[in-house]
């Protein structure tokens, strides 16, 4: 009899010991996991003290499910979330994370687009009270102890001002961390990426989310020059009908030696670091 009490209470500490390994574990690193939401952007940070920031939310609630995947069911907040433009490819998901997350604070560059998601999706921040925040490049971003939002561009407020091309007006930032950093530049092209590098800031990043999807349009000569990553991810969707990423992308990333990481190829791509 005292024998099983041993062995039900040594069985009963390896549990403890066990559940407490599993919910600890993910705190010892920081994620930045590219989701697989089809032919968008979606980037989710998280980081040991549980801080959670998401960049995007690619065309469609399938953002939940990745979510789902990776933020524990206990953690309902989403402490930042970052919108890089207007476009349905970026924002429409983001309208049913509002809603069913409990989300502190939004960072937007605010400039005019008629899309119906991104109207509801300022609708529920304003119900909801959320703090709402224009990205400038004065106004840098600590989280916790860990994670740095620098934004690289715009330089001054975009609100009211009106883009013909919105991918223009995207919200770009190099995170870092750690000793890391990642270079998110949305759906800039080619003239937005002269003007990121004419801000004068430093861009050098390992991780370079390819920008506007891989097309020929962005990831220019000299954006790779000041940027010169050792990754570059393409978000783009299985067979979309822009067939990015183009070949012209493939090939300047080729020449460099950057290592290319794809959602339509690997469905989601996770980089896991250490502290
Ligand atoms: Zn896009």
């Amino acid at each position: 009899m005292k024998n099983s009490f041993k062995y039900i209470g040594g069985l009963v500490v390896c549990l403890i010991i066990g559940l407490f390994l599993i919910f600890q574990l993910p705190y010892q690193k920081i994620l930045i996991s590219f989701l697989n939401v089809g032919q968008g952007d979606s980037i989710l940070i998280r980081t040991p003290d549980d801080y959670t920031v998401l960049i995007d939310g690619g065309p469609s609630a399938s953002v939940l499910d990745e979510l789902g995947q990776i933020v524990p069911i206990y953690n309902r907040t989403i402490d930042l979330i970052i919108l890089s433009h207007p476009h349905a490819d970026h924002v429409n998901g983001l309208v049913e994370v509002v809603k069913r997350f409990k989300v502190e604070k939004v960072l937007i560059v605010g400039t005019p687009y008629n899309n119906a998601f991104y109207q509801e999706f300022l609708r529920v921040i304003n119900r909801d009270g959320i703090s709402l925040n224009i990205a400038q490049a004065n106004n840098d971003i600590k989280l916790g102890n860990y994670v740095f939002i620098d934004v690289v561009w715009p330089i001054n407020s975009l609100v009211g001002k009106h883009f013909e091309n919105v991918n223009n007006a995207s919200l770009s930032v190099r995170v870092l961390f750690e000793g890391h950093s990642v270079m998110l530049s949305g759906d800039a092209e080619i003239e937005q990426e002269h003007e990121i590098i004419e801000s004068g800031f430093d861009l050098s990043a390992d991780i370079y989310k390819a920008g506007h999807h891989g097309s020929r349009t962005a990831s220019s000569e000299e954006f790779l020059e000041k940027v010169e990553p050792e990754i570059a991810v393409i978000q783009s969707g299985i067979e979309n009908s822009f067939e990015h990423p183009h070949k012209e992308t493939l090939k300047k990333f080729r020449e460099r030696n950057i290592e290319v990481r794809r959602n339509d190829l690997e469905g989601r791509v996770d980089f896991i670091f250490s502290l």
